[in-house]
């Protein structure tokens, strides 16, 4: 699966290599520049999945380049998230009307801007093929076709891996069977429905190893959700 891909637009050399370094450690792809202007002219042949935008910048600002790539039909969809070094509640509420996604205060903590990072791509619907999915201690890296609890990876086969992947990115919705046919297995495919509870049955024993099989809920009469709260 390929890599979710960052823009870096700061001009301070020593902020820009840390992004760089923080956002490659999550497991992203980077590019960097160090104003709107290098940005503008690298987004007609390469679209980021998110740009990560430094409001200070010399020529065009941040949040001047930002108000312009939320007018342009070619670029709106990218999300942005600012990051300044002014706090104020004002700046933030003029970011977001202008169409940023997000905001981050300068200093945060890489931990800080990497959640932030993912959540928007969460929303953005980006995150199908993030590497790694996390609900609880479970842990799904979609690289290394791997599910582990605390470490240990668990046996699942291809069909419950998508299964769990699936919830994973859905938690704490209500799926009819009929549904996640439709979403796990594809449309085009015949199965009966009693084939998913086949494999949710395999899933929770599988979880019930590890004192986890309540994560996979019945809610009668309708379907199946997956959650870390019971
Ligand atoms: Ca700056």
């Amino acid at each position: 699966m390929s890599k979710l891909s960052i823009l870096v637009v700061e001009d301070e050399d020593a902020i820009r290599d840390m992004l760089v370094m923080v956002l490659e450690q999550a497991g992203f792809e980077v590019t960097e520049v160090a104003s709107a202007e290098k940005a503008q002219m690298g987004l007609s042949h390469n679209t980021p999945d998110l740009i990560l935008l430094d409001w200070m910048l010399p020529g065009i600002s941040g949040i001047e380049f930002a108000r312009r790539l939320k007018k342009d039909d070619a670029f709106r969809d990218i999300p942005i998230i600012l990051l300044t070094a002014r706090g104020e509640e004002e700046d933030k509420v003029r970011g977001l009307e202008i169409g940023a996604d997000d905001y981050v205060t300068k200093p945060f903590s890489p931990k800080e801007l990497v959640a932030r990072i993912n959540a928007v791509m969460r929303r953005s619907g980006k995150t199908s093929d993030a590497r790694q999915i996390k609900l609880g201690d479970l842990l799904l890296d979609t690289e290394q076709h791997r599910l582990t609890i605390e470490g240990k990876g668990l046996d699942v086969s291809p069909t419950e891996f998508r299964l769990v992947h699936f919830f994973m990115m859905n938690p704490d919705k209500v799926y009819s069977r009929t549904q996640l046919l439709d979403q796990v297995w594809g449309r085009s495919v015949y199965i009966e429905e009693r084939t998913v509870d086949v494999h949710i049955r395999r899933l929770r024993k599988i979880l019930s190893e590890y004192g986890r099989e309540e994560m996979v809920q019945t809610v009668r009469g309708f379907g199946y959700r997956f959650s870390v709260s019971s």
